[in-house]
């Protein structure tokens, strides 16, 4: 408690530090982090909001090539997923403009998942980022000199602490269901998969999905055939990024008792946070699996979750 009014007590005190800096996000998850951070310190900008268009067909228009030419701060993923901003980050910017790329953060490679968010590491690696960048951005150095201690480190700590339920939620379903064998039709849930201790089909697959290239005859066969209560018990679909392959393997996961999660790229409207979104995903991961494998989504067969839109199990009845 002593840090935290230390904390208030500091920016109400001390006055004569920089206007408010601009931080734009390329993707509103890394935004949602970056004002959770910054609170009232900045002017968070996310360019990817929109849960119904896939983030992989992304292309700028001049309001995104203005919003990061002025912007203090530039968020962004990295891993071919948002390329768009690596090239209009080529062009001149703001002086001492700081850009963050995540892939860097945590040692993720070219080739990788990228959808590195969907790891639980990243997040937190990202809010101490923050914390140096905006201190170090918005703040003159007399002022730092001032401040001593970096006085974002309590944010930093208040944002590790707000992931604890998620952690603890991943702990808890991966000492129930470690080993569990699923397929997705797209890798946006990997990592997280990953962290499950689930064990993954499909693969190459979910790349050329996400790449929007045709899978081969065999991998598609490979999938359909995948889909049955005796091999998976789960299917992660994005419903973010479909075509009429995802749609006609989601039928038939539905006629055969498998049951589908259903996950987002971006972070949906209805999570007040990227916290909030990826407990919903993991109760929702939950929920399926404690359904007898083959029973869902029978019509006998309860299904609890409540969420309707967005991040929801699949409560479509067998037809
Ligand atoms: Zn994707």
């Amino acid at each position: 408690m002593k840090a935290l009014l230390c904390f208030v007590a500091f920016f109400a005190c001390v006055s004569a530090h920089a206007d408010k800096i601009t931080i734009v996000a390329a993707e509103n998850f890394y935004g949602g982090v970056a004002a959770q951070i910054a609170g009232n310190e900045a002017t968070v900008t996310s360019i990817l909001s929109n849960p119904n268009q896939d983030p992989h067909e992304f292309t700028t228009d001049a309001a995104t090539a203005k919003a990061v030419a002025d912007a203090d701060i530039v968020i962004y993923n990295g891993l071919g997923y948002d390329d768009w901003m690596a090239k209009l980050l080529g062009t001149a910017g703001k002086k001492d403009r700081v850009v963050i790329r995540v892939a860097d953060l945590i040692g993720a490679k070219d080739g990788d998942n990228p959808h590195i968010w969907y790891d639980p590491r990243t997040m937190p690696t990202l809010a101490a980022k923050l914390g140096d960048a905006i201190f170090m951005t918005g703040f003159s150095a007399t002022y730092r000199a001032a401040a001593g201690a970096n006085p974002f480190a309590q944010k930093i700590n208040d944002f590790d602490a707000s992931m604890k339920p998620e952690l603890d939620e991943i702990a808890a379903i991966k000492s129930k269901y470690s080993g569990t064998i699923v397929t997705a039709t797209e890798p946006v849930f990997g990592y997280m998969s990953g962290a499950l201790g689930f064990k993954m089909l499909n693969y190459d697959f979910q790349i050329n999905i996400m790449n929007d290239t045709e899978p081969s005859a065999s991998q598609t066969a490979a999938f359909e055939k995948s889909l049955n209560p005796k091999t998976v018990r789960l299917l992660f679909y994005n419903k973010q990024v479909t075509d009429p392959t995802t749609e006609r393997l989601k039928k038939i996961a539905i006629t055969s008792d498998v049951p589908i999660v259903g996950v987002t790229e971006t972070q949906p409207a209805d999570a007040k946070t990227y916290q909030d979104w990826m407990m919903h995903e993991l109760h929702a991961v939950e929920t399926a699996l404690a359904q007898p494998a083959g029973a869902f989504p029978g019509d006998s067969v309860p299904v609890p979750v409540q969420r309707t839109e967005n991040v929801n199990v699949q409560t479509t009845p067998n037809q």
